[in-house]
């Protein structure tokens, strides 16, 4: 029957320094501790990490996370092992993986962190099957499904690895996931429909405001006068980070407010230097694409911004809901052009009919948050489920309901795109 709460509680003090639970934290390590298997839907910044490591730390045998990026399974383990944790990683970079596996064998690890595409392999079975194992972890659980925004082919060999251990219960993260992809990754998951967990969406302190774009770049000056905190700019390519970042550097810095471009084509150790000039900022700018962000723990980013229209409700909700995680009140703008909608349709042409379904549902959705004179916050928590009231007070549609003539020519905008 496991440890019961109250032991998690004095756990949770010990090792990971907090006074308590939140949000639905303790119901998900409940279900951990005493061995039944969830889908927990929790917001960025909620804290999923601990509903995993937390239940690693209590229960006999190791703890075996499978999380999509290396940086991610590394941000975990630096955090972790701070707090004392036995953790390693088994991956291409982690040069000690002897090390690692003789640790695992000897019962010495609390958690193991692998990608799907190593933990398909056959050996990594036959190497779970030679010590105890407390958990199964599945980070970025919208990975699992082609409905999801970040489908991962190789999530879909998460079910039969673990069902080669049915003794070992199972914990799905995932920040991103409407109703469609939640039953999707129950499924693929091998998790019953009673074991799906879901938070509140709501991020109340972040104001959102959503343009039409005429000139990016003085809208976005503007916005950043407006916003004096530390800020992420998106936008949708690289070729366009360079140019944003140039622009808003050349007017930023001589106001002694520091840009810098961030994006996959960057070399590492730049990625890494930019990075890390923002996380200590208090007034930087990051321009970027949406490589940047996951895994970056900064609890006083100010403002988001995207220069071009996201991929979908969920990106929009992910990449806005890395600011203002301390609570403090923060700003999400989104401008958007009948030409993004243009290009998009013309993907939809392009993909193959298997994917084209759900990404016209998703453009369809994104199309709606763009188009309503209503609550914007009431969209997007509709979209994920939640019945919220029909006006927030901190959307620009509450703050300055739009005049119907507006409305009108924005649905023309946009129809005739
Ligand atoms: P998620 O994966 O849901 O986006 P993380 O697991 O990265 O979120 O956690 C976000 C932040 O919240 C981390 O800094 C973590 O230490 C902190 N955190 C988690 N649980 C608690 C808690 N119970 N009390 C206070 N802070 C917490
Ligand atoms: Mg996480």
């Amino acid at each position: 029957l496991g440890p019961d709460l109250d032991e998690a509680r004095k756990c949770l003090a010990q090792v990971f320094g907090f006074p308590g639970f939140r949000g639905v934290q303790d119901q998900v390590v409940a279900r951990a501790l005493a061995g039944r298997s969830t889908l927990a839907v929790m917001p960025t910044g909620a804290g999923k990490s601990l509903t995993y490591q937390l239940p690693a730390v209590m229960l006999e045998g190791t703890c075996v996370v499978v999380s999509p990026l290396i940086a991610l399974m590394h941000d975990q383990l630096r955090s972790a092992t701070a707090n004392g944790i036995r953790a390693a990683a088994l991956t291409s970079v982690d040069t000690d993986r002897e090390v690692t596996i003789d640790r695992f064998r000897a019962g010495e690890l609390d958690l193991l962190y692998v990608a799907p595409e190593r933990a398909s392999q056959p050996h990594f079975r036959e190497l779970l099957s030679k010590a105890p194992l407390s958990l199964f972890a599945i980070d970025e659980a919208h990975c699992v499904s082609e409905w999801g925004h970040d489908f991962r082919p190789d999530y879909r060999l998460m079910r039969p690895l673990m069902d080669a251990f049915p003794q070992v219960p199972r914990l799905a993260l995932t920040a991103t996931a409407d109703r469609h992809t939640r039953a999707d990754i129950l499924e693929q998951l091998g998790i019953p429909a009673d074991g799906l967990i879901v938070a509140g969406f709501d991020r109340p302190n972040i104001q959102y405001r959503i343009a039409p774009r005429d000139n990016p770049q003085r809208q976005i000056l503007r916005f950043i006068a407006d916003n004096p905190g530390p800020g992420v700019v998106y936008a949708p390519t690289r070729a366009q980070v360079e140019k944003l970042a140039e622009q808003l550097g050349a007017q930023l810095g001589a106001e002694g407010r520091r840009v810098l471009p961030y994006h996959a084509g960057l070399p590492a150790h730049v990625r890494a230097a930019n990075q890390e000039a923002f996380v200590s900022s208090e007034d930087m700018v990051i321009v970027a694409t949406v490589a940047f962000g996951m895994g970056i723990d900064k609890p006083d980013v100010r403002f988001v911004a995207h220069a071009g229209l996201p991929k979908s409700i969920e990106g929009y909700y992910q990449e806005t809901g890395r600011a203002g995680r301390d609570g403090d009140p923060s700003v999400a703008l989104m401008l958007w052009g009948a030409d993004d909608f243009a290009r998009a349709r013309q993907r939809l042409a392009e993909v193959d009919e298997t994917r084209r379904q759900g990404e016209r549902t998703r453009l369809d959705a994104l199309a709606g948050l763009v188009e309503t004179t209503a609550c914007r916050r009431a969209v997007l928590l509709r979209h994920f489920g939640e019945n919220p009231p029909a006006t927030c007070g901190n959307c620009d549609n509450c703050l300055e309901p739009p005049a119907l003539t507006d409305a009108t020519e924005l649905a023309r905008k946009l129809l005739s795109a």
